[in-house]
């Protein structure tokens, strides 16, 4: 893979060995659409190891073998790229860039990005926002990222808004992010305007620690994306922009929970195709749904039925991707045997005791937040959600066991 930066715009060219089909760190097939993409306003003088980790976090699905820059990385980018993928990364001069003092985060505005940031209320946002790609068709209009940069402006914070048409470099499945980390391009190249020394996401227990996507129903200590110690981790902590993950250590019972009840309230989104709100039909607002109907105590509101396409994972057994919430829901909405969910409850059958745990914080979620700020993310958990005890841990660890 070589890769070229001119100013904001990346254009990158394989190698004989790299392939336009690959997969994304969490396992999941994507396909290559094109190899260039751009992000507007950001500086073009930034350290050349945040230009390199930016360019990873769009090109690393593709490469095969070795990554050469047009511009020389420190010696702890390459090694970080050689332990973390196995690939050669060169050329290799440039001193590491220090890390600065600021955590940002990388605001979406969903539920669990605003909770990250209600946990440091001085912490600036960035914000990344979708725009087309000159040279593909945009096919997904219903996206309404100018909504949720709109959201994110309304919320006073000091706001950096990076524009980029990245997600387009996929052709499959659709249009998004080649990595997860991707979200973070803009940031890191913001890095040494910023003064960052971390980066905030809103990455939660589920995430972090019970496998999310990729590693279903599993314990992920080690997980390769979100731990400090993982590939991503490690590259970021490379470049002096440590990922932090403010509510790792909870689950989306609580930071939707935290959100609703922020100075944030007014601001949450999660979906992405409404624009007055939440469309209410998707996927996802259905399982949001089920976790805010269970967070309030009250019956299932939606009209999502059965027959409809966006209902029929629930129609087969488990598991479910984020199932700690399924169970969460199930043990707690009234009503809920007479919904969609009716097929799921009667495999799982959780109760409001087997599920307690996800009303709880997961101690070693903090313990590895950075220590610069590490400090106020316990003290936030400690006021407003509370620690789990040594039965909690022990669901935590034997989860999917
Ligand atoms: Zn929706």
């Amino acid at each position: 893979m070589r890769v070229i930066w001119n100013g904001g715009e990346l254009l990158f060219r394989l190698d004989p060995e790299d392939e336009i089909t690959g997969k994304a760190s969490d396992g999941y097939p994507v396909k290559l659409a094109t190899n260039s993409c751009h992000l507007s306003g950001v500086p073009g003088d930034a350290h050349p190891d945040l230009f390199a980790v930016a360019a990873w976090t769009v090109v690393a699905p593709w490469t095969r073998r070795r990554i050469t820059f047009d511009r020389a990385v420190s010696a702890e980018v390459a090694a970080a790229l050689h332990d973390g993928w196995g690939i050669e990364a060169g050329p290799v001069s440039a001193e590491p860039r220090r890390a600065g003092s600021v955590l940002a985060i990388s605001y979406s505005g969903g539920a669990d990005s605003v909770a990250a940031a209600t946990v440091y209320p001085e912490a600036p946002f960035v914000h990344f926002r979708r725009v087309e790609h000159p040279r593909i068709p945009n096919r997904w209009p219903h996206y309404r990222s100018d909504v949720l940069a709109r959201l994110a402006r309304q919320t006073g914070r000091d706001i950096t808004i990076v524009e980029s048409d990245l997600e387009y470099t996929l052709a499959e499945p659709r249009p998004g992010y080649p990595e997860h980390q991707a979200v973070a391009a803009g940031a890191l190249l913001m890095a040494d305007r910023l003064g960052l020394g971390g980066l905030g996401f809103g990455y939660e227990m589920g995430s972090r620690w019970l496998g999310g996507g990729r590693y279903l129903l599993r314990y992920t200590p080690d997980n390769f994306l979100w731990a400090p110690h993982g590939a991503w981790g490690r590259l970021f902590a490379a470049v002096g922009v440590h990922i932090v993950l403010p509510v790792g250590g909870v689950s989306e019972a609580v930071t939707m929970r935290l959100a609703v009840n922020s100075d944030l309230k007014d601001q949450v989104r999660w979906c992405l195709r409404g624009t007055d709100g939440p469309c209410r039909t998707c996927g996802k607002c259905l399982y949001k749904e089920l976790i805010m109907a269970a967070v309030e105590r009250r019956p299932l509101d939606t009209p999502i039925t059965a027959d409809r396409p966006v209902a029929r994972k629930w129609l087969k057994p488990p598991p479910y991707g984020g199932q700690e919430m399924i169970e969460y829901g199930l043990a707690r909405v009234p009503g809920i045997e007479n919904t969609l969910f009716a097929t799921a409850l009667s495999h799982l059958r959780p109760t409001e005791e087997s599920t307690s745990w996800l009303d709880r914080c997961y101690p070693p979620a903090i313990d590895e937040i950075p220590e610069p700020w590490r400090d106020q993310a316990a003290t936030f958990m400690a006021e407003h959600v509370g620690f789990m005890n040594e039965d909690d841990r022990r669901r935590v660890e034997t989860w999917g066991a």
